[in-house]
Parts: C-alpha cells; structure tokens; sequence
C-alpha cells in the first residue's frame, strides 16, 4: 500500500496559502496519499515563539513533515533536534522532516519517538529557479535588493550558482552590511555541495539602497527580495526606469506574480523571473524530502499558473 503522508504549514495568516492545493496535487499525480493542512498561528492564538513547540505538536499527531514560513522561520528551530549545513548556515528553516524511530518494545508503552530535522529549501529552490527560468543568464555582477530572509536564500543561492560579485542593499543597511560580512566570512570546503563556488570571499558587499540606479549600470541582473510589490506593498523596491533590455530581473514576491518591477522589467525588455518560479522550486524540494520522489517541476509550475 502507499504510504501516507501527512503535511503541516506553520505560520501566521497561512489560510490562503497556495501551498495545499500546489503540494496535494503533485502527490496526486504521483498516486500518493497525501495530506496538506495549514498550522495558522493566527487561527490557533499562538504566538511565533510558540512555533518549536508546535512542531512537536505536529509530530505527536502523526504529522509527517512540516513547512515554515514567516514570522517562524527561526522560531521554529528551538523545537527541532537537528539542522542540514546549509539551514544552519541560513539561521532559517522552511521544511522539516520528520522521521519516527521505533524506541523498543511497545509493551512498554514508549512507542516511536519522532526525530525533527530543520531543512532549507528556499535556497536550492532559488537557484533551481534561477538556472531553469533563466537560463545562461549572466552572473558577472548580481544585485540583491533586501537582506531579510528571503534575501539571505537568494545570496547564498547566488554564490552557488558562480555569481562573481554580488551587492547587497536594504533600506536597513546594517543588513546589508551584515549579510555581505557573513556570505564574505564563508569558506569553501565546510558545506556540502559546490563548496568552490559557495565561497564568499572576496565576492560579496553591501551597497547604499540610493546607489542601486546607478550601480545598475555595472550589473548583469538584480533581484528584489523585499516585500516590495506584493498586496499591500504597491511600488518597486528601486527607480526601475534605470533597466535596459541587457538586464535580467528576479522577484521573489508571488502574489501578484506580475508585480510592478516585472512588468516594469518587461516594458524594458528584460528577461524576467517572476517569484512563482521561487515558490514552486522550493515546494518541490520539500516535496521530494518529504516523499523521497521526484517532483515534476513543469507541471507543479503548470498547476501554480491555474491557481
Ligand atoms: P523579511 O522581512 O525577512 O525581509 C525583507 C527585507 O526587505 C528587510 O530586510 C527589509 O528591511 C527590506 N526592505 C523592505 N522594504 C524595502 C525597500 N523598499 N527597499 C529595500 N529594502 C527593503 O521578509 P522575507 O521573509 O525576506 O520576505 C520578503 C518577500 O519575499 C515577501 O514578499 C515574501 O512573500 C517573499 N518570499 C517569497 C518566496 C518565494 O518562494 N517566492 C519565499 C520567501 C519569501
């Protein structure tokens, strides 16, 4: 028989996530059962420090693994009993997988006892975007526009996929200027995978938010990792009238998928990566951690598009 699958969503205002229906559906097509449900903070009156604990919850309830989203991302780690290098690294955990080990006997009551791995598939699922929705694009000279959570993945994704130097902005520069000091400080040979190209010495710095215009000039693409142009956050997160069609253009905001800067970026005849390319990467690479199947990128992007 197929196994079962049981999947949570931790986070806060999660109930119209399109994570569900993205995830049911690809385990659908693989004939898997396979249940997706949102945990919502809001909905259950927890606070996000409350999000380790929930996570444990979960396991004991015979959930099989999780998804973490904002404001849970490191909130949740204080629930977990281990961390991948690269979670670890990021300081954030989007997934978590949950394995049960059967603690002896069952006569003694002590039944299963569930081990919680912290993963973090917003990075790879950056990069898979990145390398499949933009293919052959130019990594000379990248800049990334917010350094918060979402950024930190996509830095660390850029510098794996060979980005040659990488300028960081936030309207906050103490993270710029903390996120470039932490990829620089990263040696290669520590983490697994293509540990040359994920070194950041000497590749990485932080730049002015005012800067960005200019210092378009010197750069091959840009990515905006703020919140910017999302519902409820009108605008571009720069003065986008500084694109030329010799710029490629990523966004990580999903809702809307086309978002001022990427219809801005297609005006100027930009290659563009919208942020539904992120979203499905990453919900891919938890699905296969989850299920130990390969997921079907295309058409999980297929299905992402009908929702
Ligand atoms: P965050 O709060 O951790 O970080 C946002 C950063 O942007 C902060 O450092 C903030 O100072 C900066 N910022 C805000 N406004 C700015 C502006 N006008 N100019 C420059 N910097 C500015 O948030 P996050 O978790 O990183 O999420 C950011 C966005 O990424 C959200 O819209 C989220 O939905 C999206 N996201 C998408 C995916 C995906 O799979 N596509 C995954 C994660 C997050």
């Amino acid at each position: 028989t197929a196994p079962s699958h049981l999947i949570g969503l931790i986070g806060a205002n999660v109930a119209g996530s399109l994570s569900p229906l993205l995830h049911e559906r690809e385990a659908a097509a693989h004939g898997l059962r396979y249940a997706y449900r949102t945990l919502d903070l809001d909905a259950l009156g927890l606070a996000p420090d409350h999000a380790g604990q929930l996570a444990r919850d979960a396991a004991r309830l015979g959930y099989t693994g999780l998804n973490v989203t904002h404001p849970c991302k490191q909130s949740v780690i204080a629930g977990l009993d281990g961390l991948s290098d690269d979670a670890r690294e990021l300081g954030a955990v989007n997934t978590v997988v949950i394995d049960m080990h059967d603690r002896g006997p069952r006569r003694g009551g002590s039944g299963a006892a569930a081990r919680l791995t912290g993963r973090n598939t917003d990075h790879t699922g950056f990069r898979t975007a990145l390398l499949e929705g933009l293919p052959g694009a130019a990594l000379g000279t990248v800049l990334l526009v917010g350094a918060g959570g979402a950024g930190s993945a996509v830095a660390r994704a850029l510098l794996d996929a060979g980005a040659g130097t990488l300028l960081v902005a936030d309207a906050e520069p103490a993270r710029a200027e903390q996120l470039a000091a932490r990829l620089a400080g990263r040696r290669a040979g520590k983490p697994a995978g293509n540990a040359a190209a994920a070194d950041g010495a000497g590749r990485v710095a932080a730049v002015v938010l005012d800067e960005v215009p200019t210092r378009l000039a010197e750069a091959d693409g840009v990515v905006n990792a703020t919140p910017i142009g999302m519902v409820g956050h009108p605008g571009t997160p720069f003065d986008a009238s500084a694109l030329t069609s010799r710029h490629w253009v990523a966004d990580v905001v999903y809702r809307p998928l086309e978002t001022q800067l990427v219809k801005a970026a297609r005006a100027a005849g930009c290659r563009v990566l919208d942020g539904g390319w992120m979203a499905v990467a990453q919900a891919a690479d938890s699905f296969e951690l989850f299920t130990g199947r390969r997921a079907d990128r295309a058409r999980m992007r297929a299905h992402f598009l009908e929702l």
